[in-house]
């Protein structure tokens, strides 16, 4: 398989060699030259999230250096459970939280990493995040010998839990606070990618939804959600995904144009309602960030846009089995206190916005896909169903430690200076 920029004007690269470029030369994104034609039957005998994703990632894998690791990657990277819960007779739950900084991006983290340390060479993983990205990527990489990690957050603009997992790695990972938001952070990361003497200097390594390598493991986990829903209630589930960056959204798009049974795709996203807006005029127009309790979720620019299209640039066909809904901070608040009420289940904002989106929705048969634990948000969640949320052992670690991080304003040149 190779992997080509959605600009078009780069040449075609291998897995490995499109995972360590990141952004391509052009200013795209990889996306895989094709998509491989699976059908249902060809994972009878797989349960596992393990089993199934090196099934699903085989073709993607085929031809590079790091396909013979292939199996062991998975087995290193999905080593936490990721359950589909029942909600009720027409929903599910899937619970991507389970992994060390209990948000989903444990996931494309480890999975990156697992990746990433089967290559040669030392390098300096750059990231920027909107909460839950940094200390997932920390985490992932902090263990590895042959990377150091560099997070850019803005400041002030994560919850306290969220700012603790980016800054409590010590030597090896280094947090900056950007007098910023979080569009200005993707915008220093992408800059970062496009100076070649920076990117040479330090060997920079994207692990934001730049990379595909973050992708990759996340359309596998929404193929697994579609096996286990058809085996479990013989009908086709549409998948109902939080979406900030649209990198989870973009990977249920790529499980979906790979043959896996997703009837259709729901995007819940917050008060930034640029994807929404693009699904109401089929004209798109990136919008200035607004702040909500979805905090992972406030992205006005979202990168990940530029995948969708390449992927489904028919506007009229692509509505024809995708939509997009905004949630107002009071939808949130409201039913995480209703969820709390009427089944007794905490959401965290995230999962909650999408839980809400399903409620809207008159069809049956739907997973909503549960991005982070709600621990993690503990200051808006507990106010509001009246009780403590139980904190993870792995998060209740990770909280006891020390913080450091250094503030720079929000440009390349800041950055720079901070790294030499
Ligand atoms: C990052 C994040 C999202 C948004 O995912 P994207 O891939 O950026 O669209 C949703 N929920 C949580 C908890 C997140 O951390």
């Amino acid at each position: 398989m190779r992997y080509v920029s959605t600009r078009a004007s780069s040449p075609p690269l291998g897995l490995s060699e499109a995972i360590q470029t990141g952004l391509a030369p052009d200013g795209g994104l990889y996306v895989p030259e094709r998509f491989p034609t699976f059908e249902v039957e060809d994972f009878e005998g797989l349960e596992s999230l393990a089993d199934i994703a090196e099934k699903f990632l085989a073709p993607f894998f085929e031809g590079d250096e790091l396909s013979v690791q292939l199996s062991d990657i998975c087995r290193e990277a999905f080593d936490f459970p990721v359950p589909l819960v029942e909600l009720d007779e027409t929903t599910a739950l899937l619970e991507l939280f389970h992994g060390p900084t209990a948000a989903f991006k444990d996931v494309g983290a480890r999975f990156l990493a697992a990746c990433v340390s089967r290559l040669p060479g030392r390098r300096t993983v750059l990231v920027a995040t909107s909460g839950d990205t940094g200390g997932a990527v920390a985490a992932a990489f902090a263990v590895r010998a042959n990377a150091e990690v560099v997070i850019l957050f803005p400041k002030g603009l994560v919850s306290p839990r969220q700012e603790k997992q980016l800054t409590c790695w010590g030597a090896g990972v280094r947090a900056f606070a950007v007098r910023g938001d979080f569009d200005d952070c993707q915008r220093i990361v992408k800059a970062a990618f496009a100076d070649r003497q920076l990117n040479r200097a330090h060997g920079l390594l994207s692990a934001n939804s730049i990379n595909f390598g973050r992708l990759l493991p996340q359309a596998a986990y929404h193929a697994a959600a579609s096996l286990w829903y058809l085996r479990r209630r013989g009908a086709r589930a549409g998948l109902v995904v939080p979406t900030g960056n649209l990198g989870n959204a973009v990977a249920a798009f790529w499980a979906r144009a790979a043959g896996l049974p997703v009837r259709e795709i729901a995007l819940a996203t917050n008060a930034n309602r640029a994807v929404p807006d693009y699904f109401d005029s089929g004209a798109w127009a990136a919008r200035p960030t607004v702040r909500t309790l979805a905090n992972a979720m406030d992205v006005g620019n979202p990168s990940n846009v530029e995948r969708l299209l390449q992927l489904h640039p028919d506007f009229e066909e692509l509505k024809t089995f995708a939509r997009a809904f905004t949630v107002s901070d009071e939808e949130i608040k409201r039913t995480i206190e209703a969820e709390a009420t009427t089944r007794g289940r905490v959401f965290d904002p995230h999962t909650a916005a999408a839980a809400r989106v399903r409620a809207r929705l008159a069809s049956p048969h739907w997973v909503v896909v549960a991005t982070a634990h709600p621990a993690k948000f503990e200051s808006i969640v507990e106010p509001l169903v009246g009780r403590e949320v139980e904190t993870p052992p792995a998060l209740a670690e990770l909280l006891d430690k020390e913080s450091v991080c250094e503030e720079i304003e929000p440009s390349l040149e800041a950055l720079a200076k901070a790294l030499s």
